[in-house]
């Protein structure tokens, strides 16, 4: 089948596949819009089954990330990159060298940063190669800690303070007693279990990699919950912070929050979840707006701006998505359907 007449094809400029014999890399670049800005969006690397399925994901995380930087109020356009193999066993120098070569060729119409299965010290490698790289020129970091390029704690700000205005919307409530239920304790959701922690929220938690669970437990009074029983709890919120298509036919009925508020990227595994979600009366994050917090750090280190105006961007996010709310109920629409219309208002007219 051809890339255009791909089910995820959405009128991208550019698909670009890599295969570098050397290293065995195997990746492929989407650009999906720059009429905002250069596109820049993450690198992942995963053990995808198949090519096909790569080509899927980096398709619909690239036009993500179009509505994302409008949405965000940011100058930049959507793209992605996906490099097919297990972060765990395949990774080396040389692999990512030769990333940054791949990225190099695409001109700048593509700058790189970190997602799930790649690191800075992976941006670092790639850096070799290009200059069209972000999260390895950090000067600050959103919680004071030591500026690493990390974005994954502006990130979790941006979701801390996108959930807070969403508790506020549907249940009129601060988060004091809130229960909420994370799935995935990595990089963003532990964060984020630490922010809801500090406001009096009460945590449910799961992973599948059990060590991060154990520390919110202990840290953070949160309790354990088996991977497959996180969708069926009887709590407030639930947050997405693993991988994509969690809310689906199959969780939808089992799903008892008023709220679904979290990281993860494609979080509804159709956009028709969207209405399903407000008929059911559960109040959804578009994924791509509360997610934001990572790509506006990335923006201000690059534009050499200050903490300072990182942190209030980031925060904009609960105003953002109040909008969204607002406008969604004037209009009687998803508030997935809202936040995709204000984002095209932004960026087709440009
Ligand atoms: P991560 O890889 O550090 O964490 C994801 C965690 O989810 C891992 O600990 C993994 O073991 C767990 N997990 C995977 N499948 C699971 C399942 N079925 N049930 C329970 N746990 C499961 O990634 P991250 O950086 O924390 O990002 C989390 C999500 O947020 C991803 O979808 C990512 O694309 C999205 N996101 C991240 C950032 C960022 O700044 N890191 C920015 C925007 C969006």
């Amino acid at each position: 089948m051809s890339v255009f007449d791909h089910l995820e094809f959405d009128g991208h400029e550019q698909v670009a596949f890599f295969n570098d014999q050397k290293t065995g890399l195997q990746a492929i670049i989407a650009v999906h819009n720059t009429n905002l800005g250069p596109s820049l969006g993450g690198c992942r690397m995963w053990p995808y089954a198949s090519s096909a399925e790569a080509l899927n994901d980096v398709l619909r995380l690239s036009k993500g990330m179009t509505y994302k930087a409008a949405m965000a109020q940011l100058k930049l356009g959507g793209g992605k990159a996906v490099i097919i193999g297990d972060p765990r066993t395949q990774k080396s120098p040389e692999l990512m060298a030769a990333m940054g070569t791949f990225v190099e060729q695409m001109g700048g119409r593509y700058i790189t940063a970190e997602d799930s299965g790649i690191a800075v010290t992976d941006i670092k490698l790639m850096a070799q190669n290009t200059e069209h790289v972000s999260g390895i020129q950090a000067k600050y970091r959103v919680d004071g800690g030591e500026a690493d390029g990390n974005p994954a704690p502006s990130t979790a700000y941006g979701v801390f303070k996108g959930l807070q205005a969403s508790v506020k919307y549907a249940l009129g409530s601060d988060l004091q007693g809130v229960k909420v239920a994370i799935q995935g304790m990595g990089h963003v959701g532990f964060r984020l279990a630490e922010h809801l922690h500090q406001h009096g929220a009460k945590l449910y938690v799961t992973d599948i990699y059990p060590d991060n669970v154990n520390l919110a437990v202990e840290k953070f009074a949160a309790t354990a919950v088996a991977p497959d029983d996180i969708f069926d709890l009887d709590v407030d919120v639930y947050a997405p912070c693993a991988m994509g298509a969690s809310v689906n036919q199959q969780t939808l009925s089992r799903i008892r929050a008023k709220v679904i508020a979290g990281a993860a990227n494609n979080q509804l595994s159709q956009e028709s979840m969207g209405a399903l979600l407000r008929d059911k009366g559960i109040l959804y994050a578009p994924d791509y707006v509360i997610n934001a917090g990572g790509v506006i750090d990335i923006y201000h280190q690059r534009m050499l701006s200050t903490a300072d105006a990182m942190r209030s961007h980031i925060e904009g996010i609960a105003d953002t998505l109040t909008q969204i709310y607002k406008r969604a109920e004037t209009e009687q629409q998803a508030t997935n359907v809202i936040s995709n219309r204000m984002a095209e208002e932004r960026f087709l007219l440009n």
